[in-house]
């Protein structure tokens, strides 16, 4: 592996994320969208696009028009759906940029029709219909009524969705959702592209057109999926404690005497779950225990011998182990989600492919 310049980074394997790619689209009866909001969760959402337009993905999906945004600035030109529900005030941005909104509220259609009259600009929309989750969307029943009305307004609907609420946790409410974006799509026709299923949506009860985020990045477990993300540490100091010497805030560990100890430059500012991380794995890959809490921004770990400061640590691994963000976020008492959109945007990120470094992206 060639040496990265760097005393912590997050690597993403871009070998690992075509491999999941591959997977989640042979089992796909229709069209994979890779979903990138939160930057991708935390992966870096150019880098990310760029790479997965190169492998054919037609579209992808964000959250906020920012982040559509960063996309198109960086060049990427596919088709770029903002999920949610777009605000009446995010229209013009949306249709400066080119990014496709989801609409939920005659308000938004409105506005929408509204500034891209103003300039000159296509109004283009996927619908959102509520099959259940009650959080966004037209009430599925109204669905024929509420695109009439979109449509009226001069928007061109190209799409039309719902979200599944309880994927992975009641297999029966999955198939109302189903039952009931059925009739939304018989009741509508065809000639508009209809998607629905999330990743354990697709893992577990299979789909057509799907939207996945978790599962492309490799964090479901038992599908022979892989994460793509590690984060990496070289230590920037290495020392041998005396008896009785406390180690960190509180003081909690308290040292024998003799041991070694190396200090890693991240911490819980980078999104290391505090209080969860328990090990990181040595230069060979073995587990080793952190010695008391987690600060800020350095974390302290107990070595069985000295190591240079060129050492690099996995603080994180590819993997469902001890050191994996599922580990990481059980021991949070979370989902994955919730800790993988944590890890700080101040490590480089070191995009791999194979043996090869594609790109390093710095924020
Ligand atoms: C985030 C999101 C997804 C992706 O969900 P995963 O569980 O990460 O696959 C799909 N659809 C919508 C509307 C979303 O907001």
């Amino acid at each position: 592996m060639p040496p990265v310049e760097a005393r912590a980074w997050v690597e993403v394997d871009l070998l690992a994320l075509e491999a999941n790619l591959a997977l989640l689209r042979a089992r796909a009866r229709g069209e994979v969208i890779p979903v990138l909001k939160a930057d991708a969760y935390g992966h870096g959402a150019l880098p990310l696009a760029r790479f997965l337009c190169q492998r054919g993905a037609r579209r992808v999906a964000v959250a906020a028009v920012g982040e559509g945004r960063t996309l198109r600035r960086g060049g990427v030109e596919g088709e770029v759906l903002l999920l949610g529900s777009l605000h009446p005030l995010e229209a013009e941005e949306a249709l400066r940029w080119n990014l496709v909104p989801s609409l939920s509220t005659l308000e938004a259609a409105r506005a929408l029709a509204a500034r891209a009259r103003a300039l000159g600009l296509t109004p283009r929309a996927h619908l959102k219909v509520d099959t259940g989750m009650r959080r966004v969307g037209f009430p599925w029943e109204e669905a024929g009524e509420a695109l009439r009305a979109v449509e009226a307004l001069g928007v061109r609907v190209e799409g039309v969705y719902t979200h599944l609420a309880t994927a992975g946790e009641d297999a029966a409410f999955v198939e109302v959702q189903r039952r009931r974006f059925q009739r939304v799509r018989e009741a509508l026709g065809e000639g508009y592209f209809y998607h629905l299923e999330n990743s354990y949506g697709l893992l577990l009860h299979g789909g057509e057109n799907v939207r996945v985020g978790l599962a492309l990045y490799g964090l479901v477990p038992g599908f022979g999926l892989r994460p793509i993300l590690r984060l990496l540490a070289r230590p920037t100091l290495v020392k041998r404690l005396r008896p009785g010497d406390r180690v960190g805030y509180g003081g909690e560990y308290v040292a024998r005497g003799g041991e070694w100890l190396a200090t890693l430059p991240v911490g819980y500012a980078d999104g290391l779950p505090r209080g969860a991380v328990r090990h990181v794995r040595g230069p060979g890959g073995e587990l080793l225990p952190l010695a008391g809490r987690i600060s800020m921004d350095q974390t302290t770990v107990l070595l069985p011998g000295p190591l240079p400061l060129e050492a690099v640590f996995e603080v994180l691994s590819p993997d469902f182990g001890p050191t994996g963000l599922l580990a990481w976020a059980e021991a949070r008492g979370t989902i994955p989600y919730e800790v993988v959109v944590h890890l700080s945007r101040r490590l480089p990120r070191v995009y791999r492919y194979g043996e090869e470094v594609r790109e390093v992206a710095n924020s």
